[in-house]
């Protein structure tokens, strides 16, 4: 855990306007998070991108916008009211309340962390004629250990798909897990408890009034997929996106952003013939660790991980998962769905949900591959992999949002050299020129040097400054916040100049 990284996130995050504990005056509310004057801009810059990838640039992918409230028995379908449960547990002496397969999982990433010490020892001692593919199979203690997580493993798989709550209660005992906390494992039994935020419609308090906030916005696409096929008339394969707003009564919401109990996801749903699922789910496996390379982030901060409890609707799922300060996490899921919403949506609201195939002259129900991303771990990631301290060759030091450029907050910040002598003037018809075709900010408060620094702290690529030479040869001063290289150019140039570094194109 690089618990300091973290911490500068958080209050990085806080200082520069991109992320607010929810209400605040009143001391914020518990897992909840409002994003500032940058944190829109970014949030909005990631939904755009995810958008042209998955909209834009598959022509057999199209958007949605449904509802948050759905009728209640979507939910009663799709599972989420018997089964959108999390197994709880609870230590006696600290009164904390944990997730079972959450302790476990940390469980076994403390073993993996062992492994990879003893490589990182290795790796130091052989210098050059290191193997580690080599010295990850051959090396006593490192099999051992991974014959012990497979072990852990098959318990697991065993105690949840049975949904045996004591067969978990007993592997927690059984590995010796303690509390963090207390450092005791005086535990409770393992409970179910249900995710799902309700509330009443109109004036009546009977159960027929009762609706849920939707846990994920899946299901608005679900009923919504013969609609859009034949007002599209879409022919398989073809994919639904949506991002919005989910809802979640998380057990134990922390982490900053990461598990918030109001979060926004930014899902496909893309509908295949059966028994196409594997080629499909691979395909977009690639496709997702792809995206998210384009954002720069490094091989090694990403990876697969197969999901051993898969959950009741999928047949294959795993998540991609990002080094976050607190270690590796879910970041995205891609799980093949089967049949099991539609389905279920059929049988319960007795309205048929086959698709007509004319190639093979039949109808049947579609299978699924989705790809599901939570907006705000992605902003979470961004600023986790982007936010560094640099020593510069003078002694002094500058902290920097090194963010890809088309994602930045603000593309160009605007600065008069001074506010008199028309400098204020000519730089606020700059701004006006640019701030149609970007994001622009003009600033003339504080020192230049204060100004570069406060715009390398929002990540903001390009810093123009308008000086007294402006006024005789068109020509500005351009920093570059990665380089802090500094050339004059002419006025006329710099739409272009910006374009070629923030457009979104260059991420393709
Ligand atoms: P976890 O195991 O971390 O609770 P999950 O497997 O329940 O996540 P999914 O149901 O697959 O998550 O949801 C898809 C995506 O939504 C996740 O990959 C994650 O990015 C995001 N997400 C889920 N729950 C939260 C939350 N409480 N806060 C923020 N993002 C979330």
């Amino acid at each position: 855990m690089n618990e300091e990284h973290f911490k500068k996130i958080i209050s990085h995050s806080k200082e520069f306007g991109f992320i607010f504990p929810s209400s605040e005056i009143y001391d914020g509310l518990s897992a909840t998070y409002d994003y500032g004057q940058n944190g829109i801009e970014l949030k909005n810059n990631i939904k755009k991108y995810w958008w042209k990838s998955m909209v834009q640039m598959n022509e057999n992918i199209v958007g949605l916008d449904a509802a948050i409230f759905m009728h209640p028995t979507t939910w009663k379908a799709s599972g989420h009211v018997d089964a959108f449960n999390d197994p709880l547990i609870d230590n006696k002496d600290s009164k904390k309340r944990y997730r079972a397969d959450v302790l476990i999982e940390d469980h076994i990433g403390k073993i993996e962390e062992k492994n990879n010490k003893d490589v990182k020892k290795a790796k130091k001692r052989f210098g050059n004629d290191f193997d580690e593919n080599t010295f990850r199979t051959t090396n006593g203690n490192i099999l051992r250990r991974n014959e012990e997580i497979k072990t852990i493993e098959s318990k697991m798989e065993v105690a949840f798909n049975g949904d045996n709550l004591d067969a978990i209660y007993d592997l927690i005992i059984e590995l010796g897990i303690k509390c963090p906390v207390s450092g005791s494992n005086n535990w409770t039994k393992v409970r179910q408890f249900n995710l799902m935020f309700s509330t009443e419609i109109g004036s009546l308090s009977d159960d027929s009034s009762k609706i849920y906030l939707r846990p994920e916005t899946a299901q608005g696409i679900f009923v919504n997929y013969l609609n859009v096929q034949k007002t599209g008339r879409k022919k398989l394969p073809f994919g639904i996106a949506q991002i919005g707003k989910a809802f979640r009564n998380e057990i134990i919401a922390r982490q900053f952003i990461f598990r918030m109990r109001e979060f926004e996801q930014m899902e496909m749903q893309f509908f295949i013939k059966p028994g196409s699922q594997k080629e499909w789910y691979n395909h977009w496996k690639e496709t997702r660790i792809a995206w998210h390379k384009s954002l720069g982030f490094n091989n090694e901060d990403l990876r697969f991980h197969d999901h051993i409890k898969l959950a009741h609707y999928a047949d294959a799922a795993c998540d991609i998962e990002f080094k976050f300060p607190f270690g590796f996490k879910e970041l995205e899921g891609i799980h093949s769905r089967t049949d099991f919403d539609l389905k279920q949506h059929e049988e319960h609201s007795k309205k048929k949900q086959r698709y007509f195939d004319p190639e093979l002259n039949e109808s049947y129900v579609p299978y699924v591959v989705e790809t599901s991303i939570g907006l705000d771990r992605m902003f979470l990631a961004l600023l986790s992999h982007s936010l560094k301290e640099e020593e510069l060759e003078n002694g002094s030091s500058r902290v920097v949002l090194s963010i890809a450029p088309p994602l930045a907050p603000t593309k160009a910040a605007i600065l008069p050299l001074v506010k008199k002598d028309g400098l204020g003037e000519k730089a606020k018809e700059i701004y006006h020129s640019l701030k149609l075709d970007f994001q622009c900010l003009y600033e003339e408060k504080d020192s230049i040097g204060k100004r570069y620094r406060r715009n390398d702290a929002i990540g903001t690529p390009f810093c123009i400054t308008i000086d007294h030479e402006t006024l005789e040869d068109n020509k500005v001063t351009l920093r570059e916040r990665d380089t802090m290289n500094q050339k004059r150019v002419l006025i006329k140039d710099l739409s272009t100049i910006i374009d070629q570094k923030t457009n979104m194109k260059t991420l393709f």
